[in-house]
């Protein structure tokens, strides 16, 4: 487990092993969810497996409408 803090404005900074872990990156959308006393941040969106969108991302594919595109035209 790893332990951080809150800064002076209540944000926290993700370790960056984690951050490598998920592909996580500026403007990464996230949920952030209460349980109890437990806090739980999960990606809020799919990625693109090929171009690591997060728009529209087949669930099942998990490969972004504008990567399909490009494949159908190959
Ligand atoms: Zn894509």
């Amino acid at each position: 487990m790893k332990q951080t803090k809150l800064d002076h404005l209540c944000r926290i900074v993700i370790p960056v092993s984690i951050r490598k872990n998920l592909g996580m990156k500026e403007g990464t959308p996230l949920k952030i969810e209460q349980n109890g006393d437990c806090i739980t941040i999960k990606i809020a969106e799919s990625t693109c497996r090929l171009c690591g969108a997060h728009d529209a991302v087949h669930e099942e594919l998990m490969i972004c409408s504008t990567c399909i595109q490009k494949i159908k035209k190959l």
